[in-house]
């Protein structure tokens, strides 16, 4: 009993993925990876990943993409994926801290009170 309603990719060596939220049927997981951007035929009897679909390079290691399973790198304003370009945004606060300019008038002022 799989947890997710899974698409795969039947390109021979392609470990790419569509996991649809398990309580959606057969189908509307299907139809839910064709609106990602996956190739489905009618009937669902061949699914080709985005980026097969259009003839780019298949998935060999899986990562972090929500659509197609295949590796991402980090953009300065999201995780774009190698495979189907796919392009998730950081999350707005995770990177704050780390970028802010060094010593910051107001918290200073207020600490040295
Ligand atoms: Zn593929
Ligand atoms: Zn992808």
């Amino acid at each position: 009993m799989p947890l997710h309603r899974a698409v795969g990719c039947d390109t021979t060596g392609c470990l790419a993925l569509y996991l649809a939220a398990p309580q959606l049927g057969r189908d509307a997981a299907q139809f839910a990876a064709v609106r990602a951007g996956w190739s489905v035929t009618a009937g669902g009897l061949t699914s080709r990943c985005p980026c097969c679909a259009r003839g780019g390079l298949p998935v060999l290691e899986r990562g972090d993409c929500p659509v197609c399973t295949g590796t991402t790198f980090s953009r300065e304003d999201a995780e774009v994926c190698h495979h189907c370009g796919h392009t998730t945004a950081h999350p707005a606060d995770a990177y704050d801290d780390e970028d802010k300019e060094p010593g910051e008038p107001l918290h200073a002022a207020e600490a040295d009170r």
